[in-house]
């Protein structure tokens, strides 16, 4: 990757567009500017200085080889802007880019929302089920790249089906993918199906009954999109349904939304893994509970920059948040949108926070132990792990 996104997927600081925003109440990017500033005022790290390149090179590798399960991955938001530009011209699709190089100045946020708008607006490129296939794969050959063993991938079935797109186009092309990628590369692969929390509950329910045909092939349920004043509360019916499936259900919470979300998630809604929940901070008693309960936060450092939550990796708080005793784990969220994939997750984090390769074992180990697949898989990645980590004569 060369130009303007190669330098900006380097940079470990991003200046955020946020002051024309802070005087509007309860407005995302105000709270998420609040948020940064008591982020960076807790935290006595200075920014990050020019690394050397061989450690960097030397990190780089072992991140890379580093075996570890990705947990916070929407497909939509791994489609590169040159699969965007491809598929357009595929489907006879009018963009308002020029070119490949325009797609990416566009993929440049101040907060969600900004970032919503651009995501849903790409997404309409994806018609056919070749298309979702080739999306899926792509994803899958990158992450296997990244030393990736097993992904719990989400999609946002209503971003679809709300342009006449429906499960008999996507699902078909997505589990084909999967199902390849598992034979040719040896990655195991779960799917997560969203509801997008900006509609209503009763549309998450509609959804729910409409992917029924698919249910057998789904791992469990999510909650994604635009999370200010969209309370989990609001899909409780929707999750009900998919427990009484027997699927796992995750949520999004505490990304731009208060704490009370990710209380509202665990309570409400059942959820087993918490998606970036990263302000669980601002409560002393939900870090006590998350803590104590061992649900793991599935942490996306470098969308947490790219959507201005901080506007420093140096001021990110997961590796307080892993000190008090939570479940930390790396993800890349949307890696198309946010300047790169789980390793660069890794890898900047690294640099930023001054981690050792011991932290970065334990993320791998935790995103190991808080996937769903069994418990004789998770033993048989944790004993690569192990040996993987033996090899650098490193104590895991
Ligand atoms: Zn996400």
């Amino acid at each position: 990757m060369d130009g303007p996104a190669a330098q900006r997927s380097n940079l470990l600081t991003k200046r955020c567009a946020l002051g024309a925003d802070q005087d509007v109440p309860h407005s995302p990017a105000s709270q998420a500017s609040r948020y940064a500033d008591a982020m960076a005022s807790a935290t006595n790290s200075s920014k990050s200085p020019a690394p050397d390149p061989d450690h960097v090179d030397r990190l780089s590798r072992f991140i890379t080889g580093l075996p570890k399960a990705e947990l916070h991955l929407h497909i939509e938001g791994s489609l590169e802007p040159e699969m965007l530009v491809e598929l357009a011209a595929r489907n006879g699709v009018e963009l308002p880019f020029a070119d490949v190089e325009a797609v990416r100045a566009a993929y440049s946020f101040t907060n969600l929302q900004s970032f919503l708008d651009i995501y849903y607006q790409g997404a309409a490129v994806l018609q056919t089920e070749a298309d979702f296939y080739d999306l899926m794969k792509a994803y899958l050959v990158r992450a296997h790249a990244d030393g990736v063993v097993r992904t719990e991938m989400f999609f946002d079935p209503q971003t679809h089906t709300e342009r006449s797109i429906g499960f008999d186009v996507f699902m078909p092309g997505f589990l084909k993918a999967m199902a390849d990628a598992e034979t040719e590369m040896g990655v195991s692969t779960g799917l997560i199906m969203c509801f997008l929390r900006h509609l209503p509950g009763s549309a998450a329910v509609e959804t729910f009954h409409a992917a029924a045909d698919y249910h057998d092939q789904l791992l469990g349920v999510g909650l994604d999109s635009a999370e200010v004043g969209n309370p989990p509360e609001n899909f409780v019916e929707a999750f009900d349904l998919a427990a009484e499936a027997g699927l796992h259900r995750v949520t999004h919470a505490g990304e731009e939304g208060p704490p009370s979300y990710i209380t509202g998630a665990l309570d409400a809604l059942g959820a087993e893994r918490i998606d970036h929940g990263v302000r669980a901070e601002e409560d002393p008693a939900l870090m006590d509970r998350l803590a104590m309960s061992g649900i793991a936060l599935t942490v996306c450092p470098r969308s947490n920059l790219e959507l201005c939550v901080i506007d420093d990796l140096a001021d990110h708080n997961l590796k307080r948040l892993a000190d008090a005793g939570l479940t930390i784990t790396l993800n890349s969220d949307d890696p198309a949108y946010f300047g790169g994939y789980v390793a660069k997750n890794y890898l900047d984090t690294a640099l930023a926070l001054d981690l050792t390769e011991a932290d970065l074992v334990s993320f791998a180990r935790n995103s190991i132990d808080a996937t769903f697949a069994s418990a004789e898989q998770q033993a048989e990645w944790t004993r690569s792990l192990d040996d993987y980590v033996d090899g650098f004569g490193l104590s895991g």
